[in-house]
C-alpha cells in the first residue's frame, strides 16, 4: 500500500475508542474487552478495514480485531468505524510480528491475511515466522485464510506453509469462479481493485496438523 504519512494521524489513533492502546494489558482477557465468551477474529494488515468492517457487521456473535502497522492507513479506518454502530470490532496499530505478546495460546479462532504485501522483499505475512506467530495464539482447531493476486506470493505459500506443519485444507487459484470456496465471500478493498483489472483472486485455507496427542 502506497504510504503517505498524515500528520496528526499518531494522536488521532491514540486518542479512538475503537484502537487498543495498550493490548498486551489484555492478554489472555479479550473477553472482558468485548464484554462476552464469542470467539475472536484478526485480520492482519486490514488496510483501510472495510473486509473486517462488513464481517462485523455481518457477523455480530463473533469478535473482529483488525491489525494495521501503520497510522496513516489505519486513520482511514477509523473514519468509516465512526460511521458504524458496532460493539463487535477493536483495531490495533501493531506490527503483527509481536502479536504473541498480545494474544495468549489458543485465544483467537481464526487470522485472515488479504492481500499480504510486502512480497518478496520485506518478511511476508505467509513466511515461517509468521507461521509460526500465529501457531502460538490460535485455537486447536483455529485457520488461517489467505487471499491474494499475487501468483508468485501464493505459489510461495502452498509450499512454505505445509513445510512450518500446517495442512492446506483448501485452495483455489480463481476464488471468485470457484463457488464453493467463494460462497459468502467478502471483499477487501484490494480485491476489488484487482480482480476489477481481471486479476484471479487466488485463496487458502490452512489449519495445524493435529499433534499425536491429539489424534484421538
Ligand atoms: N487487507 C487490505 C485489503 O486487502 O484491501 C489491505 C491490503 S494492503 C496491500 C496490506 C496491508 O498490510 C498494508 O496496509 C500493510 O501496512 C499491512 N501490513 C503488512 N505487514 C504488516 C505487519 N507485519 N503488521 C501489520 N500490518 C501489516
Amino acid at each position: 500500500m502506497r504510504l503517505r504519512h498524515i500528520r496528526g494521524a499518531e494522536e488521532t489513533i491514540a486518542e479512538s475508542p475503537y484502537v487498543i492502546q495498550e493490548p498486551e494489558l489484555h492478554k489472555g482477557s479479550w473477553n472482558q474487552v468485548f464484554g462476552n465468551d464469542n470467539p475472536i477474529q484478526i485480520e492482519v494488515g486490514m488496510g483501510k478495514g472495510r473486509f473486517i468492517m462488513e464481517l462485523a457487521q455481518q457477523n455480530p456473535d463473533i469478535n473482529y480485531i483488525g491489525i494495521e502497522r501503520y497510522s496513516s492507513v489505519l486513520l482511514r479506518g477509523l473514519q468509516k468505524r465512526a460511521q458504524l454502530e458496532l460493539n463487535n470490532i477493536y483495531f490495533m496499530c501493531i506490527d503483527a510480528k509481536n502479536m504473541a505478546d498480545y494474544f495468549a495460546p489458543g485465544e483467537v479462532d481464526k487470522i485472515y491475511l488479504n492481500f499480504s504485501d510486502p512480497w518478496p522483499k520485506d518478511r511476508h505475512l505467509t513466511s515461517p515466522d509468521f507461521m509460526a506467530v500465529y501457531d502460538k495464539i490460535l485455537a486447536a482447531d483455529g485457520m488461517v485464510e489467505f487471499k491474494t493476486d499475487n501468483k508468485g506470493l501464493f505459489d510461495y505459500s502452498l509450499e512454505a506453509i505445509p513445510e512450518a506443519g500446517w495442512t492446506i485444507t483448501a485452495h483455489t487459484f480463481d476464488l471468485h469462479h470457484d463457488p464453493v470456496m467463494c460462497a459468502g465471500n467478502v471483499m477487501t478493498e484490494y480485491e476489488e481493485k484487482f480482480s476489477s483489472m481481471g486479476n484471479p483472486i487466488c485463496k487458502l485455507i490452512a489449519m495445524r496438523e493435529p499433534k499425536e496427542n491429539e489424534e484421538n
